[in-house]
């Protein structure tokens, strides 16, 4: 079989992903190989598939053994022999293993970083052929990354004792610059092919949100994923135990995951949740390497993380299927506190490094921790700001973010800034947030006096204003720098760069505020906005116009409520299915799957075979049982007529065909909402992006738009005097960062110009 064979009749998939093709051919051509890609982006085919075609055995080198675990699950389930040698097994089950593995009996082999260095693993490893090594998370070879595993360093003189040095395979999702660099030194690779294939994750909407009452929140967020799978995120056991005790009394289905319980309660609540017998898992960071779960469709972290890989690796376990999925930061001004204390206690424990070494280690802590807070107080596109910090550039703003989603209004608090100022100035700059808050109330308490706070000027200038309301002052002269807190556990207010010139009357203090709760929302449950905007042409819901993210190739928008009703059913009959296997759901299949299922409706084990993730064995094991359960909905609704066109159809081909029936909007809307309006109207998800650069193309041939790059190299498109006569305006729009900008709208006429256009001229591409 060749490569697409095996692609297809073991994993599945009709097509390779960006990168995968290339480290297949790399690896199989007998060059190492470093792959960057995101989570979720099938970095274990990369490596199974050349397993699968190469002579020998392939090593998995992997941290975790619950990621093993799964691994292993998933491609037996796929029909690869395949094993795990680790920790979990008796000294009997381990003899037993590396028998068969002599025996050539497994063609991939996971074991741990500790086990290389044990003599009788060694021998194996000695006797055995091996072609493939395959280091999975190789950032925790690095001293820089946040995982740092000292096992790893092991890994190059373990391959150096090989009789034959087999290929060398490096994978991780997250290494800036300098970590990448540790991964092909400290491994060893040789001249290795480098692929990186970014690290933007576009099925996974970000939000920062500041609420008042955090617990509330999460409820809003947790009640909007019902039945859904989710991980909320805290700093502390403490927090995880409260929340955890809080959601299970309301009934919901909640588990917990933390280093304080026993080793069987954490195996135990992890299994719960990852065989969906509950829903929820609340946990610190200790839960989650190696957690191969596709379906988690949001993550909420209770708490400002430690760092922004370790949010972006954190948050980046959602949406493994390609799915869309939420995350959410809720961020609160304590969390900083509290991540401050526990660096500080983390570095009292780092017992294994000089004192230099530490010293270093904790200045980066608290560097990394900086910028996690920058992340918090951004407005700007949020997904840009995370992978300008993984050293990715992102061309358009996202509009897939809490920052995109949201509509500023500008607004002038330079008095209320002149009277923090003042009052931070009349402090001496020797206080914390709590003392300057409450002399600008006006507090009596006994410390206001004891510091003579009192007696000052600025002392009830605000005793009208709620203490929200200062909060909010004081957080806004935070976010743009104006103040800043010291670091340490009792952080004093000080005056920024330019405050006094604000004081003086210089410069002026603009912030933005949100223009209402409308955004606050935005991103959660994609799938059914998504939805809701396609059942008629109304103006897009990107009030920016900006163009939104690619959706994934194949994402498929659960677009009728007969597909929601056959999905939830299709879900219990997988839970039936893998509890009487007794592997996890998402072994049997994926979400994404299942939603293929819904849209292609196959009556035929052939047909069966079409759908996403559906193998040779997956189809032999499971096309009966499921083709039986979708004939028998198809039974008891005669009216749902099974749709032939998908995806695989272009948009541009469907206006083609659909030109006529296609509504428009009243009102004006952007590009990028026409494209997706239409995509909509015409179930398609691909496309939207062609369609939208082709309308660009169509106005600009006809001369309604000019378009040219500024000395940035920006793309700036700009009406004519011709537009109007087009259908084509200028619309001003406000941005997230507060600047006034202008975007190109299509009023009715424009958009009838449009489709006109693609039938008269037959554009088909
Ligand atoms: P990673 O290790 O990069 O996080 P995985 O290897 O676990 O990602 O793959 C994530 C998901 O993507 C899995 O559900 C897998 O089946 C799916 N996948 C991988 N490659 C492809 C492909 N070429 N086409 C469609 N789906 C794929």
């Amino acid at each position: 079989m060749d490569k697409f064979e095996i692609l297809k009749n073991t994993f599945g998939h009709s097509a390779f992903r960006k990168g995968q093709e290339e480290i297949i051919d790399g690896i199989l051509a007998g060059n190492d190989v470093i792959g960057i890609m995101p989570t979720g982006s099938g970095k274990s085919i990369c490596y199974q598939l050349p397993a699968i075609m190469l002579d020998g055995i392939t090593l998995v080198i992997s941290p975790l053994i619950s990621l093993m675990r799964d691994q292993v699950m998933g491609l037996i389930q796929a029909g690869i022999p395949a094993a795990f040698i680790n920790s979990s097994l008796t000294p009997a089950q381990y003899s037993k293993a590396i028998s068969r593995a002599l025996a050539g009996q497994y063609k991939i082999i996971y074991v741990a970083p500790e086990r290389l260095e044990s003599d009788d693993f060694l021998y194996f490893a000695m006797c055995a052929n091996i072609s493939l090594v395959t280091v999975d998370e190789a950032h925790c070879v690095s001293m820089w990354g946040q995982d740092f595993r000292p096992s790893y360093l092991r890994i190059a003189s373990f391959i150096s004792r090989l009789e034959r040095r087999p290929v060398v395979a490096a994978f991780t999702a997250t290494a800036t610059r300098h970590v990448k660099q540790d991964i092909i030194k400290l491994l060893g690779l040789k001249t290795p092919l480098k692929v990186n294939t970014g690290y933007n994750r576009e099925n996974l909407f970000f939000g920062v949100r500041r609420p008042k009452n955090k617990f509330s929140e999460l409820l809003d967020i947790v009640n909007e994923h019902k039945d859904q799978s989710g991980i909320v995120y805290c700093l502390t056991r403490k927090t995880v135990d409260k929340l955890y005790d809080d959601l299970g009394s309301m009934g919901y289905s909640v588990t917990k995951y933390h280093a304080g319980l026993t080793d069987k309660e954490r195996r135990d609540n992890q299994d719960d949740f990852i065989y969906d017998r509950k829903s929820i898992i609340v946990a610190t960071n200790a839960f989650g390497m190696g957690i191969d779960k596709s379906d988690v469709r949001y993550i909420v972290h209770f708490n400002m993380p430690s760092d922004v890989e370790s949010y972006y690796q954190e948050a980046g376990r959602a949406g493994r299927d390609g799915e869309p999925a939420d995350c959410i930061l809720l961020f609160s001004p304590q969390d900083i506190i509290i991540n401050k204390l526990l660096i500080e206690k983390s570095e009292s424990v780092r017992g294994d490094v000089d004192r230099e070494t530490k010293a270093e280690l904790g200045k980066r802590d608290f560097e990394r921790l900086a910028i996690i807070e920058k992340y918090c107080r951004e407005k700007n596109c949020l997904r840009r700001f995370i992978l300008n910090y993984f050293g990715e550039a992102l061309k358009d703003d996202c509009d897939n973010c809490s920052s995109c989603k949201t509509e500023y209004i500008e607004k002038d608090i330079t008095s209320e800034a002149a009277a923090v100022i003042s009052c931070i100035d009349e402090s001496g700059e020797r206080y914390g947030i709590a003392v300057i808050r409450d002399t600008l109330k006006g507090s009596k308490s006994a410390k206001i006096r004891r510091f003579g706070m009192n007696e000052r000027e600025s002392y009830g200038v605000f005793k009208d204003k709620k203490v929200d309301e200062i909060n909010e002052i004081l957080d806004n002269l935070l976010d743009n720098g104006i103040i800043y807190q010291t670091e340490g556990n009792y952080p004093i207010l000080r005056l920024g760069e330019n405050a006094r010139n604000i004081t003086r009357g210089v410069e002026r203090v603009f912030v933005k505020t949100e223009k209402a709760a409308e955004t606050k929302k935005a991103g959660l449950g994609l799938r059914e906005p998504a939805v809701q905007k396609g059942t008629s042409a109304g103006p897009s819901q990107h009030s920016d116009g900006k163009a939104p993210c690619e959706p994934p190739e194949e994402i498929i928008e659960v677009d009728t409520s007969y597909e929601s009703v056959l999905f939830d059913e299709l879900k219990a009959l997988r839970k039936s299915v893998a509890d009487k296997a007794a592997i996890p759901p998402y072994i049997v299949f994926s979400d994404r799957s299942l939603y293929d299922m819904c849209r292609r409706l196959p009556e035929s084990p052939e047909e069966f075979l079409a759908v996403s993730g559906v193998g040779k064995e997956k189809q032999k094991k499971y096309a009966d049982v499921f083709i039986e359960a979708i004939k028998d909905f198809l039974s008891r609704n005669p009216d749902v007529v099974k749709r032939t066109r998908i995806v695989d159809v272009g948009a541009m081909e469907l206006v083609e065909q659909n030109k006529d029936g296609l509504n428009i909007s009243e009102e004006p809307i952007t590009a990028s909402g026409l494209a997706e309006s239409i995509c909509l109207q015409l179930k398609t998800t691909s496309g939207v992006n062609k369609l939208r650069s082709r309308i660009f193309e169509i106005l600009e041939q006809n001369g309604a738009i000019v378009s040219y790059r500024d000395e940035e190299n920006k793309l700036i498109r700009d009406i004519t005097v011709n537009s109007e006569e087009y259908g084509v305006i200028l619309v001003e729009k406000v941005s997230a960062k507060g600047t006034r900008y202008k975007n190109i709208y299509l009023t009715p006429k424009g958009q009838r110009f449009i489709l006109n256009n693609i039938k008269e001229t037959g554009e088909t591409n």
